[in-house]
């Protein structure tokens, strides 16, 4: 697994203050909050398909390599950042409670099958894609899980990705693994995870709760500190194991 260089330098002191206890003393963050949260104007590459350069360059050896086995790797979804994940989140938290008629509670446990809190979404890091079989012609919802099961539109894409995606450093981040907590099977979601690795690193130093209560998110009034520890253990940290 490739890493970048974390750097070094910093004095012991302020490396005291800064690193919570949990992770290894020497690595300092490399990614800034803003950037962690989807609020950074990161460089982005390739016209709909937005990752960062390493990974935009892996993706495109990967949809070449698909596409000699009949396969177009489209992009549905890819970055993302906190204002359209606040939009998303807000339209539907409106729609469960005001039009569904939904306990906040259970709007909000209700979104979060699928979607994150702005600020937490792996779609803001420019790393991750939602894709389909552009060659497929398909009705209605393109991101549902039996599309993707045998016998469905993209059956030969996810198994293209079962056997090749990793050697392009493209990991499934939500598996079917039942034991798995957070958000639902997504066999559409895949992460670059040379980058999102470190990536998540630095965002488990955090303090998500204190940056969520500043933000001014509909329904964020019920994301107690038991929600939030939760959601972070669940949703964030509960993936596939090979992008820990
Ligand atoms: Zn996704």
């Amino acid at each position: 697994m490739k890493r970048r260089n974390f750097i070094k330098t910093a004095s012991a002191s302020s490396l005291a203050l800064s690193i919570p206890p949990f992770l290894p003393l020497g690595e300092v963050s490399e990614y800034s909050t803003e950037e962690l949260m989807g609020k950074a104007d990161v460089a982005l590459y390739g016209e709909g398909i937005n990752l960062r350069k390493e990974a935009y360059e892996s993706f495109l050896e990967m949809k070449s390599a698909a596409e000699e086995d009949g396969i177009n790797i489209k992009i549905a979804s890819s970055f993302r950042d906190f204002y359209r994940q606040k939009s998303i989140w807000e339209r539907k938290y409106t729609q469960y409670t005001q039009t569904d008629n939904m306990e906040p509670i259970d709007a909000i446990d209700k979104i979060i099958e699928y979607s994150t809190i702005p600020g937490t979404s792996r779609h803001h890091w420019g790393t991750d894609i939602d894709i389909i079989d552009g060659n497929k012609k398909v009705d209605g919802d393109v991101l549902v899980a039996d599309k993707f099961e045998v016998g469905g539109p993209y059956d030969e894409l996810k198994l293209w990705m079962d056997i090749n995606s990793k050697d392009y450093g493209f990991h499934l981040v939500y598996t079917e693994n039942p034991r798995r907590r957070g958000f639902k099977y997504e066999p559409w979601h895949y992460s670059y995870a040379p980058i999102s690795i470190p990536m998540l690193t630095d965002y488990r130093r955090l303090n998500v709760l204190k940056l969520l209560q500043r933000e001014d998110i509909l329904g964020s009034e019920h994301f107690t500190t038991g929600f939030v520890r939760t959601y972070v253990q669940d949703n964030i940290l509960d993936i596939n194991p090979e992008l820990l």
